[in-house]
C-alpha cells in the first residue's frame, strides 16, 4: 500500500527538499506518494516546518506521525490537536553547522580577534591570548547540539563544562545538572553558550539573578532560543560590564525589530538565526528512516517528550 507523505513547508523548501527526499525514500525501499498537497484524510506522515499553515491536525484522520524539519519544536509541541507521535530533527549536517558557528564565535572572543579586525591604529600592543586550556567555557544544554559543541571545544583544549536537566557523564567534560549545577556552570563561564530548547523550564533562564553569577566581562553566545534570555536584564548586565559581549543568533521576535536596542549596542553581535540549519541531504535520510520505521512498526527516532516540551 502507498504511504502518503505531505510536505508541509513553503514552496522554496519544497524545491530544495523534493529531490533529496525522493532519493532517501527510494533508498529506504518505500512505496510512497510525496507531495505538498494531499487531502488531509489520506495523509500518513507530515514533514512539518512549524512556520507553515497547519495548526489544526484534526482533519488528518489516519496520520501516523509528524516529522519536524527543525530541531526546535516549541511552536508545535503543545498543539492539543496533535495526537500522534512528534519527532524532532536530529541531522548530522545541522549539528556540524552549529559546531562550526559556536567554535568560530568562541575563538573570536578567546583570541580577542575584534581588536585586530577593527585595527590597532599604529599601536604595537603585545597582548598574547591565553591558551584554550586556561579559558573556561560553559555550555547550557548537552543534547545533540550542545554536546557536540562542548566536545569540540574540549577537543581544542578549552576547560569545558556542560549543564543539562538529567545527570550525564561525558569524557573530558565537567558535567553539571540541577539548580546548583547551573550556578556552578555560570560562575565559571568566561564564555557561556546557550543550547537549551525553549520550554517552560528554560524560558528566562538568564535573568538579573542568574546573570549576576557570571564572572565580570563574561561573553554570552545564544544560538539556542531568544526566550532563554530576559533582554532587559542582559542590556543592564552589558551596561554594568558584568557581560562583556553578547553574540545573539536567536531572539524573542524574529526578524529582530529595527528599533530593538540590540541592533545599535556596541557590544552585541547579531547573526540573523543562521547559526545552523537542517541540511536537505542529511535531513532527508533521517525523515526517510523514520517513515520506514513507522511503516515497519518500529519505534521512531528522536521522539519529543510532550510533557517536557523537547
Ligand atoms: P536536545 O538534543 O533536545 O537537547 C536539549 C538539551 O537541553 C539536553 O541536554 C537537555 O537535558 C537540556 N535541557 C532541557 N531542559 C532543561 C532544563 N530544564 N534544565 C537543564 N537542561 C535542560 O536539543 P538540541 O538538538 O541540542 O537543540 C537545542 C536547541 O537548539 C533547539 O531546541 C533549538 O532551540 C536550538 N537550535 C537553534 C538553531 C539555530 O540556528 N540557532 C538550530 C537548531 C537548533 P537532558 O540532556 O537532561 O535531556
Amino acid at each position: 500500500m502507498t504511504t502518503n507523505i505531505l510536505f508541509a513547508a513553503n514552496a522554496t523548501r519544497w524545491a530544495t527538499y523534493e529531490a533529496p527526499l525522493r532519493r532517501a525514500l527510494d533508498a529506504a525501499g518505500l512505496s510512497y506518494d510525496l507531495s505538498p498537497e494531499h487531502a488531509p484524510e489520506t495523509v500518513d506522515y507530515i514533514v512539518y516546518a512549524p512556520s507553515q499553515e497547519i495548526s489544526d491536525f484534526t482533519p488528518f484522520k489516519r496520520l501516523k506521525a509528524v516529522l519536524n524539519l527543525w530541531a526546535g519544536v516549541e511552536t508545535v509541541v503543545n498543539n492539543p490537536t496533535l495526537r500522534v507521535p512528534l519527532a524532532r530533527m536530529v541531522d548530522h549536517g545541522l549539528t556540524r553547522g552549529m559546531v562550526e558557528w559556536v567554535t568560530g564565535h568562541v575563538l573570536r572572543h578567546h583570541l580577542g580577534l575584534d581588536a585586530y579586525i577593527h585595527g590597532l591604529n599604529g599601536r604595537w600592543t603585545h597582548n598574547v591570548p591565553p591558551l584554550a586550556r586556561d579559558r573556561r567555557v560553559s555550555v547550557l544544554g548537552l543534547g545533540e547540539l550542545g554536546r557536540a559543541c562542548a566536545e569540540t571545544l574540549a577537543g581544542l583544549g578549552f576547560d569545558t563544562a556542560g549543564w543539562s536537566r538529567s545527570a550525564r557523564t561525558i569524557p573530558n567534560l565537567t558535567c553539571l545538572h540541577g539548580a546548583d549545577g547551573l550556578t556552578a556552570a555560570l560562575e565559571r563561564a568566561e564564555i557561556l553558550v546557550l543550547l537549551l530548547p525553549d520550554t517552560p523550564a528554560t524560558r528566562d533562564i538568564l535573568t538579573a539573578a542568574t546573570l549576576a553569577h557570571l564572572p565580570e566581562g563574561a561573553v554570552i553566545l545564544n544560538p539556542g532560543r531568544g526566550t532563554l534570555i530576559d533582554d532587559a536584564a542582559l542590556l543592564t548586565a552589558l551596561e554594568s560590564g558584568r557581560v562583556g559581549h553578547a553574540t545573539l543568533d536567536t531572539f524573542r521576535t524574529e526578524p529582530l525589530p529595527p528599533e530593538h536596542p540590540y541592533w545599535a549596542h556596541p557590544r552585541v553581535t547579531i547573526t540573523p538565526h543562521i547559526a545552523s540549519e537542517t541540511r536537505p541531504d542529511t535531513a532527508s535520510e533521517v525523515i526517510a528512516e523514520n517513515v520506514r520505521r513507522g511503516e515497519a512498526g518500529e519505534p521512531l527516532l528522536h521522539l519529543v517528550d510532550r510533557d517536557l516540551g523537547y
